[in-house]
């Protein structure tokens, strides 16, 4: 495509040494270039076309077929005019990938050439024969068409000369085979369920949106020393290395300086942000050396989500142009942070008002305590789901395991809010609940304002934490498809929802007023479920077994986790909201625990190899020299003065070969715990089998190897070591 003129800088300040490309145009003129947006709709669709389209995208319909073809003539007249000369259907397959298969526009025009052609036939529907993509099962039958549709709501892009066009991936049965059909299902419901309650307050809303605003950490390596980490390669994480000296312990990451390399590759990354129309707006130091963030400006659920899928896979782009590696494992090293994806979350109305903030009025305050309330009865009640949905093999070691937060759901509220909540839980005279300036009026709600506008109360070690106007779920890990999350936060909150609507409006029959119905309806919530609420350090060990007495799921492994999608309370809230069917959850569990066994699998005979391959052959050689040194002591010494000089080489060979025996037995034990795991059948045994005897192994593996790191001369070390890693210069 034609694009920007860049002018090469060199940044104001000396202190920069890097040049930086920057556009010569403003953002304002490049924003959104490559996406076929409203505006591109309008310049290239007939008037009419661009009429019904828009208005099946308000309306949250789909295309009617009938300007399907000059949806497509448009869009391919205006992709040509960019320089595409491919088209894909672009779909978020079970894999926390994307998928695409290009073809070209070219048919033949009858003549013996060729013409540039789409139809609204290719823009609507295709079969991508995708039997290979992981199922759970539905499609192992001789049927393997699946298809995809377009997601009419998220506009097509241009990627790299491809016109990209978001669809939904589903069975030829109508089983959803990847994750934008039930997250459209669940946003769906979402406001449905929303629209009724909000209807209480407003009857003129329409709509309720969801909106999602991500924060993705990640880290950046060297590219020649990833190259030189078979490790870092093949599982996006070290398998092995010793903590280097210095660390994060000095806090002197978070939020410092960039370093101008890494600078350059921020400013990079945003412009191509911008061009695909991504918000990106922030960027900073994440705590560990290496890390980073960057966050766009909140979206709706269902765009945002594309725009993490998109940012994810042209980050990576992006940082082979400086050199660099993206890592988005959530734990790259052991011994620092990890990554996650906060998952900023809320719910507006198509009338602007944010359900999660407080408001002006009593009435808009009583809405307000409404949705929070039923955003922890949903977030209580479903506690165990909502950690199965973020939990995968790779988050696992950022949750529950080591220097990490426990694996355990629970809400922060902050003081004020929680003590809004004790007032309204322990209001006693019911009565005198009256609102819109009736003098009854006891919780005086119209303080929420001033309470809450400055809140400054935060704690970074809660999973879910209240943050002002919307709920942030931080336990999302940094490589995740966001929408496993946002699929069961949004279904279990719009089945909360509509119990919660049921048991206004059956109130409302029997003569209540809205204001004393919503009242006392919040009042039970509150009651049922103070038990998610938890606004002191999470990662204490006390917590632990503080959550266990209050009844919270504190699983720790990850497959069994995995199980909460089964239990009968999940399965009817998914079917009654009409997002997955139990077969659908059946077959992505199945997907869950293979994705589980085949990412530990492939870690431990990448650790098995290392270890053999590289780790031991090193060691001996160096043991050698150590060897050679003290047979040489002792032809030139004698006595107890070559005993004296060769104690420490004989301590060390010794210590040595101790640890390499480990090793080696630890190879053993772990090559014949996978046998045993890869003989079962059945999915969760092999996961589980997986979780509780192979993983296990690895650790004592490393950290024998991470001893020897230390013993080991520096110039036969095979691996970069962390110290190398870690800081960019
Ligand atoms: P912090 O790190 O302090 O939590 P950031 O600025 O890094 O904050 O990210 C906050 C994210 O939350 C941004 O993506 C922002 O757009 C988003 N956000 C702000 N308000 C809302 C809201 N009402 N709903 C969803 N996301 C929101
Ligand atoms: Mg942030």
């Amino acid at each position: 495509m034609s694009d920007l003129r860049f002018k090469s800088v060199e940044e104001a300040s000396s202190r920069k040494a890097v040049k930086v490309q920057i556009p010569e145009e403003r953002v304002e003129k490049y924003y959104a270039k490559q996406v076929f947006n409203r505006q591109k709709m309008f310049e290239y669709l007939p008037k009419e076309t661009f009429e019904v389209l828009v208005e099946a995208i308000d309306n949250k319909r789909p295309l009617p077929r009938e300007v399907a073809d000059s949806v497509a003539e448009g869009m391919k007249r205006w992709a040509i005019d960019c320089g595409a000369r491919h088209y894909t259907h672009w779909f978020h397959p079970l894999t926390d990938g994307t998928a695409e298969k290009h073809d070209a526009f070219v048919e033949h025009d009858g003549k013996g050439g060729m013409v540039e052609k789409f139809s609204g036939k290719l823009l609507v529907q295709q079969e991508p024969d995708a039997s290979s993509f992981p199922n759970g099962g539905i499609r192992n039958t001789f049927e393997a068409r699946g298809y995809s549709a377009w997601d009419i709501s998220s506009p097509a892009f241009i990627v790299d000369n491809t016109l990209c066009i978001p669809t939904i991936f589903i069975s030829y049965t109508g089983e959803s085979l990847d994750y934008k059909t039930p997250l459209l299902k669940a946003l769906n419901s979402v406001d449905k369920a929303a629209s009724r309650v909000a209807r209480f307050f407003d009857p003129e809303v329409r709509h309720v949106n969801s909106y999602l605003g991500w924060e993705q950490e990640y880290f950046l390596v060297d590219e020649a020393l990833y190259a030189a980490r078979p490790d870092l390669v093949m599982t996006g994480r070290t398998l092995m290395g010793h903590d280097s000296a210095k660390n994060q312990q000095l806090e002197d990451h978070y939020f410092g300086a960039i370093p101008s390399r890494v600078e350059a590759f921020m400013l990079d990354l945003e412009i191509e942000c911008h061009k695909l129309g991504i918000p990106a707006k922030t960027r900073h130091n994440e705590v560990a050396p290496n890390q980073f963030e960057l966050a766009p400006i909140f979206e709706e659920t269902n765009l945002a989500n594309d725009h993490n899928l998109l940012l994810m896979s042209v980050m990576a782009e992006v940082a082979r142009r400086h050199n660099f590696r993206v890592l988005l494992h959530e734990k790259p090293f052991a011994g620092i942070n990890g990554s996650g994806k906060h998952n900023n979350w809320s719910l507006g109305t198509d009338k602007g008002v944010l359900l999660f903030a407080p408001g002006k009025t009593p009435r808009q305050n009583l809405q307000f305590v409404a949705f929070v309330a039923n955003v922890m009865a949903a977030v209580h009640r479903h506690n165990a789901l909502l950690k199965a949905s973020i939990m995968n093999a790779t988050n696992a070691h950022r949750l529950g395991a080591n220097e990490a937060p426990p694996a355990i759901i629970s809400m922060f509220l902050g003081s004020q809010l929680s003590s809004l909540l004790d007032e309204i839980e322990n209001e006693t005279s019911d009565e005198n609940i009256e609102l819109a300036g009736k003098e009854k009026m006891h919780l005086d709600v119209t303080q929420i304002p001033e309470l809450l506008i400055d809140n400054t109360d935060r704690n970074r070690t809660s999973p879910f934490a209240f943050t002002g106007n919307r709920f942030e779920y931080r336990a999302v890990g940094s490589s995740a498809n966001c929408a496993s999350a946002m699929i069961a936060l949004n279904a279990c909150v719009a089945d909360q929802l509509n119990m919660f609507a049921d048991a206004v409006e059956a109130r409302m029959e029997k003569g209540e007023s809205m204001e004393r119905a919503v009242f006392k309806e919040v009042k039970k919530l509150i009651k049922q479920s103070r038990a998610i609420q938890f606004d002191g350090n999470g990662y204490s060990d006390e917590w632990k077994e503080e959550a266990a007495r209050r009844g919270l799921d504190t699983e720790t492994s990850a497959p069994v986790m995995y199980d909460a999608y089964l239990r009968p309370e999940s399965v009817e809230m998914f079917t009654r909201t009409g997002i997955f069917t139990r077969k659908e959850i059946e077959a992505r569990n199945e997907v869950k625990w293979e994705m589980y066994s085949k990412k530990i699998q492939i870690e431990s005979r990448v650790l098995g190899d290392l270890a053999i391959n590289h780790i031991l052959p090193a060691a001996i050689r160096y043991q050698n020299l150590l060897l050679d040194n003290v047979f040489k002591v002792s032809q030139l010494f004698k006595g107890e003065s070559a005993e004296t000089i060769a104690a420490l080489d004989r301590a060390q060979i010794e210590d040595m070969a101790r640890r390499m025996q480990a090793i080696k037995a630890g190879v053993d034990k772990m090559v014949q715990a996978r046998h045993v795991a890869n003989r079962m059948s059945d999915e969760r045994s092999k996961a589980v089998a997986y979780h509780d005897n192979v993983a296990p192994l690895m650790e004592n593996i490393r950290e024998n190897i991470d001893a020897l790191e230390l013993m080991v001369d520096n110039e036969i070390w095979p691996l970069p070591k962390y110290r190398e890693l870690l800081f960019i210069r």
